[in-house]
């Protein structure tokens, strides 16, 4: 297929999405005074946006991670306060993490952004060039799940159902608003990095920035409100199938930072994609998921398999029925993100 430039394919996504986007795509929760999560109404699907936090304190406001969505996160939170945001903590190095910076600056531009000083390589580096392939790419994959909607098919070419249908009419819809604000949105790095040791006191309010460990990628922080017993996650915990990179994901080291996590004892946890989880079952369920992958790796590279043969006797059926159910949508989601990839990232860190 011959490329067609971006811009025209962006225009024609956002007539298929209807004119994206109609709705806000999120909506917002208060876990506690001052607290509120904008979370995510997409159904699952291949293309994600992130949630957000509002931390409003006694003078200003604290916000937890610059969605793409940011500039009508922005108009949600005037809605409930006219603080100014003093800091935004980028969770980590994504773009649906990190690429709305450049608008809560335009909106605060004394604002300070907290992230892990990997992110001052990293977005430059790898996250522009993996930013440049999915703006190649991202239009053509949403032209053809259209082409599947209209052929009443699914990607497989079986018969299509509601909830592939719903799926893959918010793909379209979020490529739509993804190339509309992507392509020309500067990078913003952190200007207050932390390792992982940072206390915003701010009035009554003490916000920690913490590094309970490497797991979705290397700049894993996450925030905790110790007086609301509240976690904002980032990617360390998603729903309703965790994400994995292959090579940016450290599956071997995901079950401590779990464990971190947890003994935090958090009363409510914010996921970086997902609703709300109001007691810990699913953030164990992911730490036991990634302690078995991460030990039957290590008992066939043991046994001195390479990684095709372990791949063919290691069986992860038990977590795919436990994921997936029996809806097709997380069949492909726990396929595409878990079993190919974590397989190789634990393999990458297993020593016979
Ligand atoms: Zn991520």
């Amino acid at each position: 297929m011959r490329p067609v430039p971006a811009s025209l394919f962006s225009l024609a996504l956002l007539a298929l999405a209807g004119a994206a986007p109609a709705a806000p795509g999120f909506r917002v929760e208060t876990l506690a005074p001052g607290v509120h999560a904008a979370i995510r109404t997409d159904p699952p699907g291949l293309m994600v946006d992130a949630n957000c936090l509002f931390i409003v304190n006694d003078e200003d406001v604290v916000v937890v991670d610059a969605p793409e969505a940011s500039a009508e996160l922005i108009e949600a939170l005037k809605g409930i306060t006219d603080k100014p945001v003093s800091h935004l903590v980028n969770t980590h190095w994504h773009d649906d993490h990190v690429i709305g910076n450049a608008t809560w600056r335009k909106a605060w531009p004394d604002i300070r952004f907290v992230a892990h000083p990997s992110l001052s390589d990293y977005l430059p580096g790898t996250g522009a060039r993996n930013r440049r392939a999915m703006i190649a790419d991202a239009p053509e994959a949403a032209a053809q799940m259209k082409k599947q909607l209209d052929a009443g098919k699914n990607l497989a070419g079986k018969p299509i159902s509601d909830e592939e249908r719903a799926s893959y009419a918010s793909d379209i819809a979020l490529v739509a608003h993804y190339m509309a604000v992507v392509p020309s949105t500067p990078d913003v790095l952190p200007d207050l990095p932390t390792a992982g040791d940072l206390v915003l006191q701010r009035g009554t309010r003490r916000i920690e920035i913490r590094r309970v460990g490497r797991g979705h990628t290397e700049a894993d922080l996450v925030v905790w409100l110790p007086q609301e017993r509240i976690l904002a996650s980032g990617d360390l915990v998603v729903w309703p199938v965790p994400l994995v990179g292959g090579d940016q994901s450290h599956v071997a080291d995901w079950p401590g930072a779990l464990d971190a996590l947890l003994a935090l004892k958090p009363a409510l946890v914010v996921p970086g994609h997902g609703p709300v989880q109001r007691d810990l079952a699913y953030v164990r369920q992911l730490r036991d998921l990634f302690a078995d992958i991460t030990q039957q790796v290590r008992e066939r590279r043991g046994r001195g398999l390479d990684l095709d043969a372990a791949r063919k006797t290691i069986d992860l059926g038990d977590w795919h029925r436990r994921f997936a159910g029996t809806s097709p949508v997380r069949d492909a989601l726990f396929r595409m993100y878990v079993a190919a990839p974590a397989l190789v990232s634990a393999w990458n860190a297993a020593t016979p």
